[in-house]
């Protein structure tokens, strides 16, 4: 039967204007009053989309059909209806949906910028298309709600029907991923994509249709490009299959070459070092590279279920808003570097760049890259720690310098200090300046070398012992420096009752390789003593030894200067100075000033029947008795051999005769044992002479006592002669 058979039917109808008669769908108009009443019922108007078919009774119950199953009773969310029409108007030569479902969509309260950017998206590109793909991977498959509000989703899915609609290259791809996505729904929008195809295939064919009298489009065209003119350019511009001449690009026009660079492409992100990922707004995972796992530890498929800012580590969490937000990712590319918690709880660095993923002009997601940056930054700190060491190192080699300045300073001042007082008045003052610690104390040893008795002290004196035993301080009992680290290791000395929690030093002040003392240092709380201080403290102590070493060999050297090493008694050359600074005093106070010459008797014999050792020991011993025995102000001093003379500062001829008496009396009485034996008994014979009375001058008065002195060995020795 020929075709035109099969389109009659079984009622044959004379053909209008005298051509063939087509049955059903060319019946007279009254056999359409049927539909149109019912597009009429359902719409409340007629719409001259359906003008052309309206003596085509078959025709218009199926473009009603079409039109009231794929579109006005289609399941599908309305806004997404709309806007898929509204884009895929784009492609149709006539502009009679791209007006009409503009106006849809304003009257649905779509923003008139939003209605723009729909009417001037072109046909998606191949990239697009499989980044649209790759980020509905990322849904539940299928869905079990329509994720309205998700841009990722909204726009994924305008771009796989705009490229199953228009057949673009992978468009059965898409197909088969929107059957996945969908489920059930998928059938609903393929009924959705056919009435829009056949709908465009009509109104193409019927160019006369406009849509000026649409309701939808009287009540709304006007408001919405009032608020967005450049609509007006839009649809008066409006050239047929601009979404294609736009750069869509069919399937078969693709080449073989294209397809390889895409798995080619793939391939690059399966194995590149680096996170390559999308995410949306939400921080939800669309997609992520083996990498993640490797480098985060989370399979992709976990991670596909967590947001980003799950795997942030909190110290970041202001860069994971960052990441998120469409405000700072949405518009431009950005980098940061953050670290991430990993799977098994490590910390990882990331240095990471996003970009953001347009689809149809709006940004709906963001691509990110993230390289682990642990090492480098664990590199970095290294150095930074590096330098501050140098720093350190540095700003310490100012502070030695300092210190060894202050300490030469020191040096030079002390070299200047004739007695111990004066030193350790300057040994205080730099050591607190050197040392700042909690207590410092510089201790002597006594003569006797066993006990050590503190001359200065800083910080608090209490934590200090004055005085202890050689033997409670390790420095001391070694010979060398004492360092204790903490008060919970090391062998305290028992002189530090208190140890502190940093510790201490001791360092013994050695002189010709003997202790003469030791320095004692605490550290404050908190404090190290590091070596290089304690090598400080070292040089410290080794100039005070030094100082105070030279102090008590000149000391030393001056004693031997004026006194007699026998007896201990000041020798003949200080007894005649001092007798002549006292006649001067004397004189200028108008005093007198009495002075005994004192010769032990028969020394010679003694001598000579004891030993010269034991006469020694004897002239000692008198030494002594007129040490012990003299007033604070009197002078004893050894005139010579067995020769004494003793100086009496104000006192008169009787007062001085009576002193001399008094030693006269006591040297009789002394008992001198040598190695056991006793010595028996000397005597000494003693002269007396005053200022003024007997002499005016040193010279006088020894002459005139000495003269004395001679008349008592005259007159029996054993006596006391005043000069006359
Ligand atoms: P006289 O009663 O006349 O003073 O008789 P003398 O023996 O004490 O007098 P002389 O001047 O003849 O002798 C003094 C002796 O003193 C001679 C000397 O050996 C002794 N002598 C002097 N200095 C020392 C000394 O440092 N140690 C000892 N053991 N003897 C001394
Ligand atoms: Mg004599
Ligand atoms: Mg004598």
């Amino acid at each position: 039967m020929h075709f035109i058979d099969r389109l009659h039917g079984t009622a044959n109808l004379p053909r209008k204007g005298g051509g063939l008669a087509l049955g059903r769908v060319l019946a007279p108009p009254d056999a359409s009053e049927g539909v149109r009443a019912e597009i009429e019922a359902r719409l409340g108007f007629f719409p001259s989309y359906f003008a052309p078919a309206e003596r085509f009774p078959g025709l218009l119950d199926s473009l009603w059909r079409q039109q009231r199953e794929g579109y006005y009773d289609n399941p599908l969310p309305e806004t997404f209806k709309e806007s898929l029409l509204a884009l895929l108007a784009n492609s149709c030569a006539s502009p009679y949906f791209r007006i009409a479902h503009a106006c849809r969509l304003y009257e649905m309260g779509v923003p008139p910028r939003e209605i723009l950017r729909l009417a001037e998206i072109p046909a998606p590109a191949p990239a697009d298309v499989e980044q649209a793909r790759a980020l509905l991977a990322g849904f539940p498959r299928p869905i079990a709600q329509w994720p309205e509000q998700n841009p990722v989703f909204g726009e994924g899915m305008l771009t796989l029907c705009a490229a199953v609609f228009l057949g673009l290259k992978d468009s059965e791809l898409c197909a088969d991923a929107l059957q996945d996505l969908l489920g059930e729904a998928y059938g609903a929008l393929m009924l959705l994509l056919a009435y829009a195809k056949s709908a465009h295939f009509w109104l193409e064919a019927h160019p006369e249709i406009g849509c000026e009298a649409h309701p939808t489009v009287r009540r709304n065209f006007f408001p919405l490009v009032r608020q967005e003119p450049h609509l007006v350019e839009v649809f008066q511009n409006h050239r047929s299959r601009p979404l294609l001449m736009d750069g869509g690009e069919r399937a078969d026009a693709a080449g073989d070459g294209a397809a390889e660079g895409g798995d080619r492409y793939r391939e690059l992100i399966e194995n590149s070092a680096d996170i390559i990922c999308t995410y949306d707004f939400s921080g939800r995972l669309l997609s992520a590279n083996p990498a993640l796992e490797r480098i985060v530890g989370y399979p992709v498929a976990e991670a596909l279920q967590m947001r980003i800012a799950d795997i942030i580590h909190p110290e970041y969490a202001h860069l994971g808003e960052r990441l998120t937000d469409p405000a700072v990712v949405g518009e431009t590319p950005f980098h940061c570097e953050l670290d991430v918690v990993t799977k098994d709880g490590g910390r990882v660095a990331l240095g990471v760049s996003t970009r953001p993923v347009f689809l149809g002009g709006k940004p709906v997601a963001v691509h990110g890259t993230a390289r682990d940056v642990t090492r480098r930054k664990q590199a970095e700190s290294a150095l930074e720690e590096a330098n501050r060491r140098l720093e350190a190192w540095v700003a310490g080699f100012d502070q030695r310098n300092r210190e060894m300045a202050l300490l030469n300073e020191m040096g030079d001042i002390l070299r200047a200090c004739p007695t111990m007082e004066e030193a350790h008045k300057v040994i205080l003052g730099f050591a607190q300046q050197i040392f700042p610690v909690k207590v410092g104390a510089l201790y002597i040893l006594a003569p006797a070398h066993d006990v050590a008795e503190s001359v200065l002290t800083w910080g608090d004196p209490d934590l200090a012992e004055r005085v202890f035993f050689q033997t409670d301080c390790w420095a001391l009992r070694r010979g060398r420096a004492h360092c204790v680290e903490n008060d919970r290791e090391g062998m305290v000395c028992k002189h530090v009752r208190h140890p502190p929690a940093d510790g201490y030093v001791c360092i013994p002040l050695m002189a010709q390789s003997e202790a003469i003392g030791v320095l004692h240092m605490m550290q404050p709380d908190g404090v190290r003593m590091t070596e290089e201080r304690q090598r400080l403290a070292v040089a410290l102590a080794d100039h005070i030894a030094m100082t105070l070493s030279n102090l008590r060999l000149h000391e030393t050297l001056r004693t031997q200067a004026i006194r007699d090493p026998l007896t201990g008694l000041f020798n003949r050359r200080f007894m005649e100075e001092s007798l002549a600074l006292e006649i001067r005093r004397a004189t200028r106070n108008s005093r007198s000033l009495g002075m005994i010459m004192i010769d032990l008797d028969h020394f010679k014999y003694f001598n000579d029947t004891f030993g010269h050792e034991a006469g020694d020991l004897l002239l000692k011993q008198v030494g002594l008795l007129l040490q012990t025995n003299i007033r604070g102000e009197d002078i004893a001093c050894r005139f010579g051999g067995e020769e004494f003379t003793l100086i009496l500062p104000e006192g008169n001829s009787a007062a001085t005769q009576k002193r001399a008496d008094f030693y006269r009396d006591a040297i009789q009485r002394l008992e001198v044992n040598f190695k056991g034996a006793s010595l028996g008994h000397v005597t000494a014979s003693m002269g007396v002479a005053v200022f003024p009375d007997h002499g005016r001058s040193a010279q006088t008065l020894i002459a005139a006592a000495d003269k004395a002195m001679y008349r008592s060995k005259n007159e029996g020795r054993n006596r006391v002669t005043l000069a006359g």
